[in-house]
């Protein structure tokens, strides 16, 4: 690489000034995607007159769009063969071909979302897979309402809302769960109203539930996409429940027992997924989404 150009004070403030003003048109940008105001086309279109378009990534491009996260964003890129750093003025004429394809479908009229539902066995590692998933963007991940008490790491309205066996009560009777189900002793429910409104805006949603609640899910919704989360052996699970420092003895043993029943539900699901490597369950879960 040859040397920097020599810029006078003048000039070099003057580049950092458009950097400043091309990084605010981006953002501003990526907000239109967001809240749907721009669809990939508008944004394709505009690129052959706005500079800052044309130099932004694919990649951020692709993050914005309502429904696609990095991992999806990820496979895109690879199923059409866009390099990592490829801005959009560097898109082929098949590449945005295939693009407006992937997306012009869905960006008229907002696409509802995909419902998946992922299960299995307590300490199988859903959560841990829910988590890494709702970081990525891929999925809007429900939060549920239990009435178990936190535990020493959990959040109210993060990981669960947590509230009173009176309040969950009332929730029932106004119907406000799309599913409910006992679960070692404690209530755990999906609030109806919030998953709607997140497949409406045309997200993808994950639910990540007991095996009784993915069976009234798909009662209510036969769209709905049920996941099997399998460990990749019954050894492997015990170690993983055994592990767990957040449980008393009884409540673990109770625990084991539940799994050994959880893990004869496998053949109810539509796919059964094997959890020996948790990016390639992520990637799966959003393969399934698309
Ligand atoms: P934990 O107490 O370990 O957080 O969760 C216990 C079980 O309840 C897990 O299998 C978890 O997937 C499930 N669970 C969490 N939220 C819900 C929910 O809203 N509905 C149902 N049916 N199960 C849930």
């Amino acid at each position: 690489m040859g040397s920097p150009p020599k810029l006078t004070a003048e000039q070099r403030s003057a580049a950092l000034a458009k950097a400043a003003q091309s990084r605010k048109r981006r953002a501003e940008i990526k907000t239109k995607i967001k809240n749907g105001e721009y669809s990939i086309d508008t944004v394709l279109e505009l690129s052959h007159t706005d500079e800052a378009i044309a130099k932004m990534r694919v990649r951020e491009l692709l993050e914005a769009l309502s429904g696609v996260g990095k991992v999806r964003a990820q496979n895109l890129m690879e199923r059409f063969n866009i390099s990592a750093t490829r801005r959009i003025a560097g898109l082929g004429r098949h590449q945005i071909k295939e693009l407006r394809n992937e997306f012009m479908k869905s960006t008229h009229a907002v696409k509802p979302g995909k419902l998946l539902v992922l299960s299995g066995p307590g300490g199988v590692g859903k959560s841990t897979v829910a988590a890494l998933l709702r970081k990525s963007g891929d999925f809007w991940v429900s939060v549920s309402a239990t009435t178990r008490q936190p535990r020493t790491n959990e959040l109210n309205g993060i990981d669960y809302y947590f509230i009173s066996v009176a309040e969950f009560d009332r929730r029932i009777k106004e119907d406000e769960f799309l599913e409910w189900a006992e679960f070692a002793g404690n209530r755990y429910g999906t609030p109806s109203f919030e998953v709607e409104d997140a497949l409406l805006r045309g997200e993808n949603v994950l639910l990540e539930i007991e095996i009784d609640g993915a069976r009234q899910v798909k009662a209510h919704l036969p769209a709905a996409v049920l996941v099997f989360l399998e460990p990749p052996s019954w050894e492997e699970l015990v170690a993983r429940l055994e592990g767990r420092g957040t449980d008393d003895p009884e409540r673990r043993a109770h625990r084991l027992q539940l799994a050994q029943e959880e893990l004869a539900a496998a053949s109810f699901f539509d796919h059964v997924i094997v959890n020996d490597s948790v990016e390639r369950v992520v990637s799966q879960l959003v393969a399934l989404a698309s």
